[in-house]
């Protein structure tokens, strides 16, 4: 992995629904206690971000709706990009130095995605905030989330979670019998067909061996304890 810190190194996943506070478009109070909780433990780790973007929209959606689907991947990619914009201004009000690196150029704006340079901003204590996905549509925020833990060389990838606090046997929003499982190989969350998370993201991890923490969003100090390495949501390896 090269030259490099001793702190730990992860990318966190932040969905669109973390933004919106289960509405559409962003709810300003929520993100800035998104951003407060990561202050909390930003000197303990090296931290990239993927910002989904939901809270918009989604292309899969859109084009049941009636719109070509590429066109309104785009249309979700862009929308990840104001929720990065959101949690950048929230954490640097809060002291911290943020970048934001798009996968689709817009240099006004944000960055290109440069992996090395990002890596650069990781080691001088900034937050990397990726937005516009992979650029590319079919693709979704969980499976970029993997990709760019896999390219900066993250220790764990931390898919953040709304209304779920980690992997379950079958959907716990419809099932009530459904358990919550602390360990699992990413095989076999594939074989059981166990979504929380899309297969893209699984497989992709599973081919590198990159550990993979599910947690939820809800309860003070489950990021910090995300961020920090400790026990928490479900734990994917293999
Ligand atoms: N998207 C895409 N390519 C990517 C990442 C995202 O086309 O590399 C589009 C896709 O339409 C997706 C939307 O952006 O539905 C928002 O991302 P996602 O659904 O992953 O956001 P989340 O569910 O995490 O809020």
């Amino acid at each position: 992995r090269g030259l490099r810190s001793e702190k730990r190194r992860v990318l966190l996943k932040l969905s669109g629904e973390v933004f919106g506070g289960g509405a559409i478009g962003v709810n300003p109070d929520v993100v800035a206690d998104v951003a407060r909780q990561i202050r909390e433990v930003a000197d303990e780790a090296e931290i990239a971000i993927v910002v989904g973007g939901g809270n918009f929209f989604r292309g899969a959606e859109l084009s049941q709706r009636g719109m070509e689907r590429t066109r309104a991947d785009y249309m979700g990619m862009l929308g990840t990009v104001m929720n990065c914009l959101a949690l950048q201004d929230f954490l640097e009000q809060s002291g911290i130095e943020t970048r934001v690196q798009a996968a689709i150029p817009m240099p006004q704006v944000a960055e290109g995605y440069i992996p090395r340079r990002a890596i650069r901003h990781m080691e001088k204590g900034r937050i990397v905030i990726f937005g516009a996905g992979a650029g590319l549509p079919f693709f979704s925020t969980d499976t970029v989330a993997a990709q760019r833990a896999l390219e900066i060389h993250a220790d764990e990838v931390l898919m953040a979670k709304n209304g779920v606090d980690g992997v379950y046997s079958s959907d716990p929003r419809t099932n009530p019998d459904a358990e919550k499982i602390d360990d699992i190989t990413y095989d076999e969350a594939l074989r059981r067909g166990l979504k929380v998370v899309d297969a893209t993201a699984f497989s992709l991890c599973m081919d590198n061996k990159l550990p993979m923490v599910v947690f939820g969003m809800e309860g003070e100090g489950n990021l910090g304890k995300a961020i920090r390495g400790e026990r928490i949501g479900t734990r994917v390896t293999g």
